[in-house]
């Protein structure tokens, strides 16, 4: 990845002159069967210009309760995009079409206006839980019965992938536009990309520029980028196998109240009662050993390219001693 990054050709992506960025942003549109694609620094940034594009202010969003683009964004769709939003109890942060149908909102002065629906696939909040593309077609039936925008925030799109087999052009054509990061699991250093219609990217790229998202030569993270589309893909099977074989390790330990279902890369356990997710977080860190609190009891582990099968052997021999 380095060394695609020291070989970029660059140039000012601000006046749209820079190759490798139009590299990326070609082979990500067509990944999907999508025109077209915009590189910006960040998912959150990718999420909120889809969401300022695809609404107007007194607009509605409808969402999982605990998905990224609700809890994470600080509250940016009410910030950027003057919108409120609709707000479903999923099961592990998958919602369905028929929870959808009731909070869509019949067309009164005194409603907002329901226009778009987000999906989060894997859902980080649920523990890795990821719909197939047989759970999401009804969403999209409704969704074009309803008049209603369909955006997927897919921050970890390619950990669902590697499980379902199911390819980028068949979510593409689900969706109306898609958000992935590079910086995540694909372990580029920074980026995501918003791929959709040319008419959405070009008003996007409007609205990443007044974010302050307009970049120059950029096109060093753009190689990185590439680079970890051609390669970090398939090994990401890895990453997901870890995962359920540490939950399979940590199950019958005495610390561990429940583990809520691996389906990707993401682990997430509840500790026994009187047991604190800071503290066990802090102790694992003593340890050498990085994972989050994820709420008061509960903590998430993430698996990357980063760690080695070395690390995965004394994770395992930290956790089995581990008195907590
Ligand atoms: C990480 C993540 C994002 C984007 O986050 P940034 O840190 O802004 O790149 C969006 N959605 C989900 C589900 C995520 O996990």
């Amino acid at each position: 990845m380095l060394d695609a990054m020291f070989s970029a050709q660059v140039g000012d992506d601000v006046f749209g002159e820079d190759p490798s960025i139009h590299k990326l942003e070609a082979y990500s549109a067509d990944l999907f069967g999508k025109e077209a694609a915009l590189f910006c620094p960040s998912g959150t940034m990718t999420n909120q210009i889809a969401i300022k594009i695809h609404t107007e202010a007194l607009d509605d969003m409808i969402c999982d309760h605990n998905s990224h683009v609700y809890r994470y964004e600080t509250g940016g769709y009410g910030f950027n995009s003057g919108i409120s939003v609709s707000l479903i109890q999923g099961s592990h942060g998958k919602i369905t079409a028929s929870q959808i149908e009731e909070v869509i909102h019949e067309d009164y002065d005194w409603l907002p206006k329901s226009k778009l629906v987000v999906l989060e696939n894997s859902c980080n909040k649920g523990g890795g839980s990821y719909y197939t593309l047989d759970e999401i077609r009804p969403i999209y039936q409704l969704c074009q019965e309803r008049k209603l925008i369909l955006h997927l925030d897919g921050a970890r799109l390619f950990n669902v992938l590697v499980e379902t087999n199911e390819s980028t052009q068949d979510v593409g054509a689900l969706f109306d536009s898609i958000s992935i990061c590079l910086s995540k699991g694909l372990g580029a250093p920074v980026g995501s990309l918003l791929i959709g219609s040319a008419r959405d990217i070009k008003r996007a790229r409007r609205f990443r520029k007044v974010l302050g998202g307009g970049m120059r030569q950029a096109g060093y993270l753009a190689a990185a980028g590439l680079y970890a589309l051609r390669n970090n893909i398939d090994r990401l099977k890895i990453d997901n196998d870890r995962a359920k074989e540490i939950a399979g390790i940590i199950s019958d330990l005495p610390w561990v109240k429940s583990i809520s279902p691996v389906k990707t890369n993401i682990l997430i356990f509840q500790l026994h009662e009187g047991r604190k997710a800071s503290e066990f977080v802090n102790k694992l860190k003593a340890l050498g050993i990085n994972s989050s609190p994820f709420g008061p009891d509960k903590v998430r582990f993430v698996f990357h390219l980063d760690i080695s099968n070395d690390m995965i052997t004394d994770l395992i021999k930290t956790l089995k001693t581990l008195r907590f």
